[in-house]
C-alpha cells in the first residue's frame, strides 16, 4: 500500500498535496509528509498520524513554492507502528542533495532485492538514515554513472526488483516512474494548467482534476516547466497490476486500468452469488469494503441487501493494525450489527478478504449473540495462501488461514470451524478474473498479479531466495 502525489506548476502545491493525501489515505494511516520546493530550496514535513491532523494550516504555510509531493505511509519495509520515534525517520518523502541539486522521493511498493542492494551500498561506503527500501532506490538514482538525472534513473532503475511507483521532486523536475509491470498503480491528470501524479483518480477527484492517462508500466514521465516528456527504462511487457487493487485496495470511486472500481467489486459479489448461491433473508455486507460486492450479491440473487452492520469510522482500518490485539480490539469497535433489523434472520454475510480471520470471527460471534439465525459467509476473492512480497504487509504468515498446499474446500471448511460460520465460500480465481477481465484466468499469461492466491510471482524474490524474508 502507501499513496503517493506529486504536483507541479500550482500555486501553494502543499495545500493541493495535503488534499490529495486526505482522499488517498485509506492507502496508509501510519504516517503522512510533504515536501515542497519554493524555486530555491526544499521545504519538509513529515510525521506519524493521519495527513488530515499533521497538515494544519501553519504546517502549510511552512510548505511554500509551486512543486510538492506527499505521501501516506503504511508500513511494509523498515519498523512498525509500536516504535513512534522510528516511524516518524521512516516516513516519506525522503531527500538528499547529489551531483545536480536537491532530490526527494516518495515510493509506493516493496523492493524484493532491497537487502541485497542496502548491503552492496553499504560495501561501497554509503550511509543510510533509515531501514526504509526508498532510500536505497535514492541512493542508487543519486549515485548511478550518467551525464543527466534521466541517464541516471535509466541506469539505477535496472537494478531495482519487486514493485515500485516513485514520484520524485528536483530542482526543476517533478517525475514519475512505474515498474516495468506496473504491479502498483500511477496515474497522471491535469489541474489548472498543473501536472498532478497520484496513486489514484480519487485524488484528483478530490482536486477537481482531470485524469489524462495511466503512467505506463517502464515509464519515465518528467515535467519541466510546464511540458511534460516521457521515456522508457524498460522494453514493453505484458502488464501484472495487482488484481488485489481491484478487490480490496483502491478507494471504489477510482479507476485503475480502465476499469471502475466500485464495477468491478459489484461484478464480484455477482460472481460470487452464481458460484456459492444461499436462501436467505438478507445480504449483509461488512462495511465499508464489503458493500460494493454484496450490492452485487443482492442483485444476482434477488434477496435484498441490508446495511445491517454500522462502520464507525473513527477507527483506523483493520487489515494494516500491526499487532493481533489491536485488530481484535479494533473490530469490536469498527463494527455494530443493527439487532432489530437482523434478530431471527438468516444472512449472507459478505466480506472481500478473509486472510487471518480476525474480522470475520468477531462479527459472527457478535451476530448469533444478537440472535442471528445462519451466518453465511461469502468472501470475494480466492483463499490468500501466499502472501505478497509487493508492498501489502500482512504480519505473521503463521496466522494466515490458508496455506498454500491446502484446497479450497479445506480452506472453506477450517473458516468455518474458527469463525462459526453456517457455511463459507470464496470466490474461485476463475470467478475474479471474470469479474475484473470478463474472463477466467489464461494460465499463459495471466493479466494481472495474483501471487498472492495463485503463488506466481512474477518478478525476482532475491531477499526471499536469500533467507532474509520470512
Ligand atoms: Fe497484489 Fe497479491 Fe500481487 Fe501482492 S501478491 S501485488 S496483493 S496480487
Amino acid at each position: 500500500m502507501c499513496a503517493i502525489i506529486g504536483i507541479s506548476g500550482l500555486d501553494e502545491a502543499a495545500v493541493s498535496v495535503a488534499v490529495g493525501l486526505h482522499a488517498l489515505q485509506h492507502r496508509g494511516q501510519e504516517a503522512a509528509g510533504i515536501i515542497s520546493f519554493d524555486g530555491e530550496r526544499l521545504h519538509e514535513h513529515r510525521q506519524t498520524g493521519l495527513s488530515g491532523g499533521i497538515f494544519t494550516p501553519a504546517v502549510l504555510e511552512s510548505l511554500p513554492g509551486r512543486a510538492a509531493i506527499g505521501h501516506d505511509r503504511y508500513s511494509t519495509s523498515g519498523v512498525k507502528q509500536h516504535d513512534a520515534v522510528l516511524q516518524a525517520r521512516d516516513a516519506q518523502p525522503m531527500a538528499s542533495f547529489f551531483a545536480f541539486g536537491s532530490l526527494a522521493i516518495a515510493h509506493n511498493g516493496n523492493l524484493t532485492n532491497e537487502k541485497e542492494l542496502r548491503h552492496g551500498l553499504m560495501r561501497a561506503g554509503h550511509l543510510f538514515q533509515s531501514e526504509v527500501d526508498t532510500e536505497v532506490a535514492l541512493k542508487l538514482i543519486g549515485s548511478a554513472l550518467g551525464e543527466t538525472l534521466l541517464d541516471r534513473m535509466q541506469t539505477a532503475l535496472l537494478l531495482l526488483e519487486g514493485a515500485y511507483s516513485l514520484i520524485m521532486l528536483t530542482n526543476r523536475k517533478l517525475i514519475g516512474v512505474r515498474d516495468p509491470l506496473g504491479i502498483r498503480p500511477l496515474v497522471l491528470g491535469r489541474l489548472n494548467g498543473a501536472f498532478v501524479l497520484s496513486s489514484e483518480t480519487c485524488a484528483l477527484s478530490a482536486l477537481n482534476a482531470t485524469f489524462v492517462r495511466e503512467v505506463e508500466p517502464g515509464e519515465i514521465v518528467i515535467v519541466e516547466d510546464g511540458d511534460i516528456t516521457s521515456h522508457r527504462f524498460t522494453e514493453v511487457k505484458p502488464r501484472r497490476p495487482c488484481i488485489f487493487e481491484y478487490v480490496y485496495f483502491s478507494r471504489p470511486d477510482s479507476v485503475s486500468e480502465e476499469k471502475d472500481i466500485y464495477a468491478v467489486r459489484k461484478a464480484l459479489g455477482c460472481e460470487l452469488a452464481k458460484e456459492a448461491p444461499a436462501d436467505v433473508d438478507m445480504i449483509v455486507p461488512i462495511p465499508d469494503s464489503g458493500n460494493p460486492a454484496a450490492l452485487g450479491f443482492s442483485q444476482q440473487s434477488g434477496i435484498p441487501f441490508e446495511l445491517a452492520i454500522v462502520r464507525n469510522h473513527y477507527v483506523g482500518r483493520v487489515f494494516i493494525q500491526p499487532t493481533q490485539q489491536e485488530r481484535g480490539k479494533n473490530v469490536a469497535l469498527k463494527l455494530s450489527p443493527n439487532e432489530r433489523l437482523l434478530k431471527g434472520k438468516s444472512i449472507v454475510l459478505v466480506d472481500d478478504s478473509l486472510v487471518r480471520g480476525t474480522t470475520a470471527k468477531r462479527v459472527i460471534t457478535r451476530l448469533k449473540e444478537i440472535g442471528v439465525r445462519e451466518v453465511h459467509l461469502r468472501i470475494t476473492s480466492p483463499p490468500w495462501r501466499h502472501g505478497c512480497y509487493y508492498g501489502i504487509d500482512e504480519a505473521d504468515p503463521q496466522r494466515r488461514v490458508a496455506k498454500p498446499r491446502t484446497t479450497q474446500a479445506e480452506v472453506e471448511a477450517y473458516v468455518r470451524e474458527i469463525t462459526g460460520a453456517t457455511s463459507v465460500a470464496y470466490l474461485s480465481l476463475d470467478g475474479m478474473y471474470r469479474a475484473v477481465y470478463g474472463t477466467a484466468r489464461n494460465s499463459a499469461c495471466p493479466q494481472a498479479c495474483d501471487a498472492c492466491f495463485t503463488g506466481d510471482f512474477p518478478t525476482a524474490l532475491t531477499d526471499t531466495f536469500a533467507g532474509r524474508i520470512h
